[in-house]
């Protein structure tokens, strides 16, 4: 059975606006960490609020174990929600802020069991300090304790790592997921940081404008996006249209492969590693032909751009593949083309 269920889930604010959030519907299964991610106003914290209680969806059903929570308030729920801020008290000790979430335990009880989960956050030695003492990746890591505190069986996490600086944020957000995947925890992460997507999570969801576009493993999704939004939001793709007949199509890069295999005109998502730079021969050499009007050395690759036919495209090689600046090439893909859903869309 699933853990979490989301059928149609449908939030409108305002009459005269589109909703906040349309049709969306998705499934979490126990111990799983989903990531909704998507730009700011796409409706990824108004999903969470429905799903904790406080905000009432107008349409839609979510089910928790497959039972309907939608009569239940939301210290009912069973679900912990670490928001973006932390909202710790700031004249509670770190102990105390963990204890206060033990409302449900006996009181006797409840100081050892703050301190084990001070001890599963790594914060032991802090417990008497006050948030204010606490590096940011510090006052995360309680903000997570207290939510565990409550004994959950749901978490739902807020973009909890925006305010962490970047190198503390990715060894926290790796000590966050290596705590919830010992505690088996459900939980949701929502974030508009594909990086942090791709690392924290086991299944995504690509959200655009309220609605849910794609959902699937980050691999999935990175290789097989579904529109020309997810591809370009998880991720950098080139656009490219073309005329496909099974499986190849006629583009500007010429007679190229192509997936899933379609007829008629078509618009290609192209990831910048599925693109390499080849020498230009007499076979590949159209009269004006694609030159790099850009090279960066980024360590793990080169990135180049190049421009042909009025458009730039993007490439990514190993620094193997190396052109200056200037330089006519051929550009040739590595992979097939992505067909995408929406061939009316802009580039
Ligand atoms: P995200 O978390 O993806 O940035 P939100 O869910 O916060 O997006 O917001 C989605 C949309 O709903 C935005 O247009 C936002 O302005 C609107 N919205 C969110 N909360 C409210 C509210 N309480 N009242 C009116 N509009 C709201
Ligand atoms: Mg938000």
């Amino acid at each position: 059975m699933n853990h979490l269920e989301i059928q149609g889930l449908t939030k409108r604010f305002d009459l005269s606006s589109p909703p906040a959030v349309h049709d969306v519907s998705f499934q979490l299964k126990t111990g799983e960490i989903l990531g909704l991610l998507g730009p700011s106003g796409c409706g990824k914290t108004t999903t969470l609020r429905m799903i904790a209680g406080f905000t009432p969806p107008d349409g839609g059903e979510i089910f928790l174990e497959g039972a309907s929570v939608a009569s239940l308030p939301p210290e009912r729920r069973r679900i912990g929600f670490v928001f973006q801020d932390y909202a710790l008290f700031p004249n509670k000790t770190v102990l105390d802020n963990v204890i206060f979430a033990l409302h449900r335990k006996k009181r006797p009880l409840r100081k050892n069991r703050a301190r084990d989960l001070l001890a599963l956050v790594g914060l032991s030695r802090e417990e008497h300090r006050f948030p204010h003492e606490l590096s940011g990746g510090q006052q995360q890591r309680v903000a997570l304790a207290r939510t565990l505190a409550a004994e959950p069986e749901l978490i739902l996490l807020d973009e909890p790592f925006s305010n962490l600086d970047a190198a503390l944020r990715e060894s926290t957000r790796a000590d966050v997921r290596s705590l919830l995947k010992c505690a088996e925890m459900s939980a949701i992460l929502v974030t508009h940081d594909q990086e942090e997507a791709l690392s924290f999570c086991d299944t995504l969801g690509v959200m655009n404008a309220g609605t849910l576009e794609q959902t699937g493993t980050p691999e999935e999704i990175y290789l097989n996006p579904r529109t020309a939004f997810v591809a370009q939001f998880l991720g950098r793709a080139n656009l490219l249209r073309g005329t496909a007949t099974g499986s190849t199509a006629r583009t500007d890069l010429g007679e190229i492969a192509i997936h899933p295999a379609t007829d008629g005109s078509v618009l290609l998502s192209l990831r910048p590693e599925h693109l390499t730079l080849l020498p230009l021969t007499e076979a590949n050499s159209p009269d004006d032909p694609p030159r790099i009007t850009s090279r960066e050395f980024r360590g793990h690759d080169l990135t180049y751009r190049v421009k042909f036919r009025n458009r730039e495209f993007l490439v990514h090689t190993d620094y193997t593949c190396d052109y200056p600046p200037g330089s006519a090439v051929a550009l040739a893909p590595r992979r097939p083309g992505v067909v995408l859903q929406e061939p009316g869309l802009c580039f």
